[in-house]
């Protein structure tokens, strides 16, 4: 069929039927191969975005469909009433790689860090959080309380619960914000929608000590850092810091959707105090065991940490005089300009780059984790022929 034929069929049922939350770039993709993606013209791009962090190990990775299709001929989904192999040998493998004690699974991130609020809240007896501004924890009404953006929260209150919400990288705000009603702090290790805001190296250490001696729990929140995006299994492991409950998401189970908590041992739910259909499904499970299976077997730990030096070197090297930082951990890295840049998005399409910008002014690039050289020299030259202005 004509291409454009299918291409305006999509857009027209998509802006009658699917409520209209997103802002969609004018992009139809069909196809996919490593960090490249293929739209129904079948023009190539160099994908920076990865489904928002979560094609950690690219695109018909042959490692993860084949244990996708495996499963699905034998079982998708069989509920929480019986056991799983896939679930049980993935919980296993979670453990080890978190070094906490026992998991849950669920669907999403906003479900893991709903689950994470109420396990502390069980455990603790108390009510409150705190929370840090620009913070992103997720949109259901419970997370949504620790998800900064008032815009987003705002309409849904006294539903939503807000928390107590502080400067990022500051613990001894944390700790100015306790009180008796607080049952734990969540934070991201790396603000990831609110910026790419990477603390200082002692801002983990110095609040887990805070939350020991106040006797708060500490919630940390991988949803986007977690599974090698920064160059660890998690980034919490570049601060040295065991939270009391982590929670994971996005890259997990390489597109196959599924969240999870994990908590450190005497921290767990009893029999019906928390579930979900879903959660754990053999499909989701077998997925994420491939995908764990691919970081260890194709050392992209190793690669995360290389080439993501290699990228933030070219990004510092780049000829222009409006970039006003180039930061990141592993492939996790923000470029701050000294203006708006929304419109680089835009520009990358044209040229080939699926680009992200995050609060105007910053670009987030997010690449599948065995992403190579060639391709990064490749983004960043597009990044540096785009004009000024928009
Ligand atoms: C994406 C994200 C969430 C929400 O995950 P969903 O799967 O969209 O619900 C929560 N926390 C962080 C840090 C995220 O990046």
């Amino acid at each position: 069929m004509d291409p454009d034929l299918i291409y305006k069929s999509v857009v027209e049922k998509d802006a009658k039927y699917v409520m209209q939350t997103y802002g969609r770039k004018p992009l139809l993709f069909v196809d996919g191969q490593g960090s490249t993606l293929i739209d129904v013209y079948g023009k190539h791009y160099i994908d920076c975005v990865s489904g928002i962090a979560v094609n950690a190990t690219g695109y018909k990775n042959q490692r993860l469909v084949n244990a996708i299709k495996e499963q699905a001929e034998k079982l998708i989904h069989i509920s929480n009433y019986y056991y799983n192999e896939p679930q049980a040998n993935l919980a296993e493998k979670i453990i080890q790689i978190t070094g906490m004690s026992r998991v849950f699974f669920c669907n999403s991130g906003a479900e893991a860090n709903d689950g994470a609020l109420k396990l502390a809240k069980l455990h603790t007896k108390k009510d409150n959080f705190i929370s840090t501004l620009h913070a992103f924890h997720g949109r259901t009404i419970g997370s949504l309380g620790t998800t900064a953006n008032q815009k987003y929260r705002d309409p849904f209150v006294p539903m939503v619960k807000p928390a107590t919400f502080v400067e990022y990288g500051d613990a001894s705000a944390i700790e100015k914000a306790i009180d008796k009603t607080i049952a734990g702090v969540i934070l991201e290790p790396i603000q990831g929608e609110g910026g790419v805001h990477i603390p200082q190296n002692e801002y983990f250490k110095e609040v887990r000590e805070i939350c020991d001696k106040k006797d708060i729990l500490m919630i940390v929140d991988e949803v986007q850092t977690g599974f090698g995006r920064t160059g660890k299994w998690f980034c919490k492991d570049h601060y040295g810091v065991q939270p009391d409950i982590l929670t994971m998401s996005k890259a997990i189970a390489g597109g196959i959707p599924m969240g999870a908590f994990a908590a450190r041992e005497g921290l767990t739910f009893g029999k019906g105090e928390h579930g979900t259909t879903f959660g754990g499904s053999p499909l989701a499970s077998a997925a994420s065991l491939a995908v764990i299976e691919t970081i260890e077997e194709d050392n992209l730990l190793e690669n995360a940490t290389q080439m993501g030096k290699y990228f933030m070197d070219k990004l510092s090297q780049m000829k222009r005089d409006d970039v006003s930082s180039v930061r990141g951990k592993g492939l996790m890295i923000g470029v701050e300009m000294n203006h708006e840049c929304s419109y680089f998005m835009d520009e990358g399409l044209k040229k080939g780059v699926l680009l992200n910008v995050i609060s105007g002014n910053v670009l987030r690039l997010i690449p599948p984790l065995n992403i190579t050289k060639e391709e990064i020299d490749q983004v960043v030259s597009v990044i540096e022929s785009i004009p000024k202005q928009g």
